[in-house]
């Protein structure tokens, strides 16, 4: 597949150490490894379904191990940008814990200034944007996530962009960790929690409650809280409500979920897009899992069918949810957007403004009729049109949402409208507000520039 540039959200630095590197590291400062070459020790770094999870965090260990210098964290953290952008990224946060890369005598905001100052020397020569997420370990208790929170803040006026907890989430809950992720985020830091992907939804309900996250790592068993039926989310549980109505993004990481039992042909991902959740897709763990970013892509493209359209979406959705200023969020928004180059077909829904207005707070359209109906009706300008004209004739207090199709193609059925032998698209779920590109003022100056794009019916027809 032909791709645009990529946005990576959720990538470990201590996940992505090329295997080469741990062995010459590991040489150097008289490591032991399970295996003396390279070929023995990426089979080793791999982790697969079989593997329990604390071994899975075995291998993560032995890379710490060679990363408690200056000098190594330099090196891993230059050759993790440098292998990101030779992928199409362009901009990434890479987040690993300092407080682990401490056993040398480094204090953590050394440990932070070397991983700084190879993401210096590597976005010289790669142009590539990196910033860092500091993570405490929610299996650690309070008092080391304020001290990696303190060293978070510390060096929020560098390239620390926002804090994560990450680590094993079984009997662990983010809410022990509340006070910290607070201070974090009043010092202006984002906030983005590893939730739902090991345990279960109870533990996003915890993570949503420990300080309004605006991202979630993985966050995929929220789906254990939607009621399925026919592959289509059809009602949504309290916490699958309260996740998808918080707006927060999921950084999906398919191929590290498969790596744990997750199979990529069984994840929710689309389902849980379709139904009006944010998500965009990472690598989480390049090296342990033998993945890379555009990895990803094709992954899901493979297995799912996952229509570039909708991979333009997410990746946008990523620079929308990444940890900038404003105006360089925007920056970035604008350049996925252009960099992907794919025209969005485009539905419109008719709307009452007050009711679309007041969905803003909450992100989530819902309009009367759906309660009524079970779903949005959709269609293209030209067919909104002619029904508006005959019925809404003079009102003034309608506005056109103009919809990006491709982030609502899945959850669409196309049905016979009423009294009509006309088939339109009726959206059986919410309708994110950041679907919406637009809301035009009714009637619109316009006759038939949002016409119903023929590849997207093809896809709903059925
Ligand atoms: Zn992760």
């Amino acid at each position: 597949m032909t791709h645009g540039p990529i946005v990576v959200l959720h990538d470990h630095l201590d996940g992505g150490v090329r295997p080469a590197t741990v062995l010459e590291l590991a040489l150097r400062y008289g490591v032991s490894t399970p295996a003396d070459d390279i070929a023995g020790l990426t089979e080793w770094m791999t982790i697969t379904p079989d593997l329990p999870v604390t071994e899975a965090f075995g291998r993560f260990e032995l890379v710490g191990k060679v990363l408690q210098t200056s000098e190594a964290l330099r090196r891993v953290a230059i050759e993790a940008v440098e292998d990101l952008a030779a992928d199409g990224v362009i901009h990434a946060e890479l987040r690993f814990a300092p407080l682990l890369h401490t056993l040398g005598g480094l204090a953590p905001a050394e440990v932070i200034a070397a991983v700084e100052a190879g993401f210096e020397a590597a976005e010289a020569t790669t142009g590539l944007s990196a910033t860092l997420i500091v993570c405490a370990m929610r299996d650690q208790p309070l008092a080391i996530t304020d001290l990696a929170v303190d060293a978070a803040i510390d060096a929020a006026a560098g390239r620390v962009v926002g804090v994560d907890l990450a680590g094993i989430e079984t009997g662990h809950p983010a809410t022990a960790h509340a006070s910290a992720l607070e201070r974090a985020q009043l010092a202006g830091l984002g906030i983005t929690i590893h939730a739902g992907e090991m345990d279960g939804v109870h533990q996003i309900q915890a993570a949503l409650d420990a300080c309004n996250p605006t991202r979630i790592g993985h966050g995929w068993r929220v789906i254990d809280d939607c009621t399925v039926d026919d592959g289509r989310i059809v009602a949504l549980g309290s916490v699958a409500t309260a996740l998808r109505d918080s707006g927060a993004l999921l950084e999906i990481c398919p191929t590290s979920n498969e790596s744990l039992g997750l199979p990529v042909a069984d994840h929710p991902m689309r389902m849980l897009a379709d139904a009006g959740f944010r998500i965009c897709l990472n690598p989480d763990d390049r090296s342990i899992t033998t993945t890379s970013a555009r990895r990803e892509l094709h992954r899901v493209t493979e297995v799912l069918g996952v229509s570039t359209l909708e991979h333009a979406a997410w990746a946008e959705r990523a620079a929308a949810g990444a940890f900038l200023s404003a105006p360089d969020r925007a920056g970035l928004v604008s350049r996925v957007r252009n960099g992907w180059d794919v025209a969005v077909p485009r539905l419109v829904h008719l709307a009452e403004r007050e009711r679309w207005e007041a969905a803003g707070a909450s992100g989530v359209y819902l309009p009367a009729e759906f309660a009524s109906d079970g779903f949005i009706h959709l269609s293209g300008l030209h067919q909104v049109l002619t029904p508006a004209n005959r019925f809404y004739r003079g009102r003034t207090d309608l506005v056109a949402l103009v919809v990006d199709a491709h982030l609502v193609a899945n959850a669409l059925v196309w049905e016979p409208g009423t009294g009509t032998d006309e088939y339109f698209p009726h959206l059986y779920g919410a309708l994110g507000a950041d679907a919406v590109i637009e809301a035009i003022d009714f009637p619109p100056d316009t006759d038939g520039a949002f016409l119903l794009p023929p590849a997207l019916v093809r896809v709903v027809r059925r």
